[in-house]
């Protein structure tokens, strides 16, 4: 790194930061990518170097992962928006109803779309607290004849984020949709029938979500239906029926080769754990001059919202935190207040220098 190089902590909820060390290296092979002489946004997808790239990033992932040979791993277009729909249209059999954890925002949205073209059930919903909360296993009231289970693991606005799977009733599959969480801690696969990520969050850039999907999920694909929506045709075609997001894909491979380099998901959950824990002793230590909006069993590692005492030092604190290089501190409108996004490639020092803001601002304003 060039010592005038000046990055940004950078709190984003995504797109959001990106490991360095992945940058550079992207940066150093732009030009020239293994030697073709051209970089790998202009390099066939059907090329030797392209499919090495999206084959190893499939290995890669499925190593991470522990992701059984019966899953299928596909790298799709349209981000998870697009999977609200296409999970339904593929997993759910005409007739059948699918039930959805409402827990958020993001949950929610799912919800909605999964009603438009057949049955969807909401098991629980926490909206009554604006979402602060996850449901106990009692309140889930789950349908033993569901299509599917669909929750959310982490809430990326509202920051509640799942501890354990929920358990669906015997024989229903379990779906997720694990964008703002996805790589930043093991899990076990073998519980989930299919997951699905957005890229931009925790693995990548904008323009590509993984879907991994259990081979008994992919034979309910109905016939007929249009090509880019049929998951089926998608895993058989090794995510390659079209011209797939390219310079995405590779850059998710990068992503996944620093995760393997610092040690796998267990290093990597470790590292966000202590991370997380600075910014919540801040809040929790301020007296209530920082409010999680979250309560403490429910808190995520990956998005921390917070009020503070007024809207007016809200906008304050994220004014003078944006002058001081701390950037994108600003919470979603239906929560106000910040948010901190503290995804795996947030350097440990962004948070330290996170806290120490605001113990700065409280000292100041408090
Ligand atoms: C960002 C996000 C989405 C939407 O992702 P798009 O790629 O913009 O469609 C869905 N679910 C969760 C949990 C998210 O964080």
């Amino acid at each position: 790194m060039s010592p005038t190089l000046k990055r940004a902590h950078n709190f984003n909820a995504g797109p959001a930061v990106l490991p360095l060390p992945v940058l550079e290296k992207a940066q150093a092979d732009l030009l020239d990518y293994c030697g073709t002489g051209m970089s790998v946004m202009e390099i066939s997808h059907r090329s030797k170097e392209f499919e090495a790239i999206i084959q190893k990033a499939e290995a890669d992932l499925r190593d991470l992962m522990g992701i059984p040979a019966n899953y299928k791993v596909m790298f799709l277009q349209g981000g998870a928006s697009l999977q609200f729909a296409m999970l339904p249209m593929n997993v759910r059999p005409a007739g059948a109803s699918a039930d959805y954890i409402v827990t958020g925002t993001w949950s929610k949205t799912a919800f909605k779309e999964a009603g438009k073209q057949g049955a969807a059930r909401a098991a629980a919903n926490t909206e009554a607290s604006n979402f602060n909360r996850l449901p106990a296993a009692s309140e889930i009231q789950a349908d033993p004849n569901a299509a599917y289970l669909h929750f959310t693991s982490n809430e990326t606005i509202h920051g509640v984020e799942w501890k354990s799977e929920p358990i669906p009733p015997a024989g229903v599959p379990l779906i997720c949709d694990m964008s703002s969480d996805f790589l930043s801690r093991p899990v076990d696969v073998s519980r989930y029938a299919l997951i699905y990520a957005g890229a931009q969050k925790n693995a990548g850039p904008a323009g590509v979500v993984v879907v991994i999907a259990r081979d008994d999920m992919l034979a309910r694909t109905p016939a007929n239906l249009p090509v880019m929506l049929d998951y089926k045709l998608l895993a058989e075609s090794g995510s390659l029926h079209n011209t797939p997001p390219c310079w995405s894909i590779y850059i998710v491979g990068l992503v996944l080769e620093w995760l393997k380099g610092l040690g796998g998901l267990e290093a990597m959950a470790r590292i966000n754990q202590e991370k997380a824990g600075l910014v919540y002793r801040a809040i929790d230590g301020s007296g209530g001059f920082y409010r999680g909006h979250a309560v403490p069993e429910a808190r995520s590692n990956m998005n921390v919202p917070f009020r503070m005492p007024s809207e007016e030092l809200e906008n304050k604190f994220v004014k003078e935190a944006t002058a001081a290089g701390l950037v994108g501190l600003k919470g979603h409108r239906s929560v106000g207040g910040l948010r901190a996004s503290i995804y795996n490639a947030l350097p440990r020092p962004s948070v330290e220098a996170l806290v120490q803001f605001m113990a700065d601002f409280q000292k100041k304003e408090g």
